[in-house]
């Protein structure tokens, strides 16, 4: 067998849709698992609503998600007089006709059908008129002649199974607009077969379509591809996924803090499933993916399955990628607070990220508790919450207590550097980190809690100022690890704030 092709054919008409990409990363995991092509196709034939920004949107969304395309994407605005073209040739072949009723006449048709309780159709009152083309400046519609008795179109669907339509179901359905424009099921067919589209993977909205197509594959006297339609997503509601019950953009969810493995994850499993398994790799997912374990019903969002899952991948992720990703994706952050973005690409920047993964579930999260960590100067805090400002005296022995400790890390450093040891992240300033000169962020809590033994105050009352001047945040990354870390020119002035809560 020749190797698979698959294509995502989007319509720009609005900004890549979340439930679009669960479309297109089936066809790329069947792609890529057995070795085939995945193809891009703009389906972008209403100019009325299409719009480049879209595009745009569209093929930076799958750029971030990773699912990368083979060949040059199609755009099938450039190919409106070849569709026309071969619609032509169907009417001269007899397959299909022109026809000039007017929308209102086909209304009046539908309105009278459903009133006498049939299916609403074209009368097909056209079809054996043999109609020319229409002159300049008249509007007529080509239509295809489906055969009107006898038959059924019959396909088998890899995720339904078999399928059958007689054609009487079938309407001589529309293949050229009044206005000259194709209508999708023409385009459609007319792409995927002139891109040897082996497998079409889409929405089950599209099922009703598949018949019409079929039956044009066989006019044009080609074979028709394997289909397989996915089931809808769902919102908590249980009604079709939309804006009203879900946010939809692809860019919503990487500004609120999604990594593209779990949009990915996500979406895989929305639908379908292996075991029990709910974490994959993007290569587990290629290795595992397959059509039999595709369900047949809807499959419904789940936003709190969506944010576990991105802890996760966060937790699984290499810190220094994730440092890059703030450092992308949270720019203006840093800027309207005044933090050094620079100092998130630096070693001691990816080793923050290390200590900070364990705790957030959203990138925005990480880049959150990362701004106050990388601001030039000690960050302004809300002290009102520390426990010490309900009693003096455990708030003056406290503050006792983060002296000596100030101190003693101090004397340290400075003794250190008079024997020239330099800090090794020049970013983040000239002095090194305790970490640097040997300390590891069990001794540093070792020495704190020995501290606080010797000033009499408890672990929790003394820790929480200096968390919170250390780290900017009331709750964050380990202090004792963000001490070890952090280079003594950014811990010691910290510390020393806390004398002036
Ligand atoms: N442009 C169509 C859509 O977005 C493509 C359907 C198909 O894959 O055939 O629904």
């Amino acid at each position: 067998m020749s190797s698979p092709r698959l294509r995502f054919a989007p319509s720009p008409t609005g900004s890549l849709h979340i439930g679009g990409v669960r479309t297109a990363l089936y066809n790329w995991l069947w792609a890529r698992k057995n070795r085939g092509q995945f193809l891009l196709r703009i389906e972008d034939t209403d100019l009325e609503r299409s719009e480049e920004r879209f595009t745009v949107d569209i093929l930076g969304a799958l750029k971030w998600l990773g699912l990368g395309w083979d060949e040059e994407p199609l755009y099938q605005s450039r190919r409106l007089d070849l569709y026309r073209a071969k619609a032509e040739a169907l009417v001269a072949q007899g397959h299909a006709y022109w026809c000039t009723c007017t929308e209102a006449d086909v209304e009046k048709m539908r309105e009278a059908q459903m009133a006498a309780g049939k299916k609403p159709m074209y009368d097909r009152s056209c079809r054996d008129k043999n109609l020319p083309a229409p002159e300049a400046g008249d509007r007529a519609v080509v239509r295809l002649r489906i055969p009107q008795t006898g038959g059924v179109i019959e396909f088998q669907d890899l995720i339904r199974g078999p399928i059958a339509v007689a054609y009487e179901e079938i309407d001589d359905f529309v293949l050229i607009r009044s206005n000259g424009a194709p209508t999708y099921n023409l385009s459609v067919v007319i792409d995927d077969a002139e891109s040897r589209v082996t497998h079409i993977v889409r929405g089950d909205d599209h099922i009703n379509n598949t018949p019409k197509q079929i039956q044009l594959y066989r006019y044009l006297g080609l074979e028709a591809p394997k289909f397989a339609h996915l089931p809808m997503i769902l919102g908590a509601d249980k009604k079709k996924l939309s804006k009203r019950n879900a946010v939809t953009a692809v860019s919503a969810y990487r500004a609120e803090g999604y990594l593209p493995e779990t949009v990915l994850n996500f979406l895989a499993r929305l639908g379908w499933s292996h075991g029990d398994q709910e974490v994959f790799t993007l290569d587990e997912m290629v290795q595992f993916f397959d059509f039999d374990h595709v369900q047949r019903s809807g499959a419904v969002w789940n936003p709190e399955k969506l944010l576990w899952l991105n802890g996760e991948h966060i937790r699984r992720a290499d810190p220094k990628r994730l440092a890059g990703i703030v450092a992308e994706d949270y720019a203006d952050l840093f800027k309207a607070a005044g933090a050094r973005l620079d100092r998130v690409m630096t070693p001691t920047g990816a080793r923050l990220c290390g200590l900070v993964q364990p705790k957030v579930k959203l990138m925005k999260e990480m880049a959150d508790q990362l701004v106050p960590l990388c601001m030039p100067a000690p960050v302004e805090v809300d002290a009102s919450g520390l426990k010490w400002n309900k009693d003096p005296a455990v708030k003056a022995a406290v503050k006792n207590a983060v002296q000596h400790v100030t101190d003693a890390w101090e004397k340290r450093v400075s003794e250190a550097t008079q024997t020239a040891r330099a800090g090794t992240d020049t970013a983040w300033g000239t002095t090194p980190s305790l970490g640097d000169l040997g300390l590891t962020h069990a001794d540093i809590e070792a020495f704190v809690k020995q501290s606080a033994e010797q000033f009499g105050v408890k672990a929790g009352d003394f820790i929480s100022p200096m968390r919170l001047c250390v780290s900017g945040r009331a709750a964050s990354a380990s202090f004792f690890e963000l001490v070890e870390v952090l280079p003594w020119d950014v811990v010691g002035p910290r510390l020393r704030k806390v004398q002036t809560l």
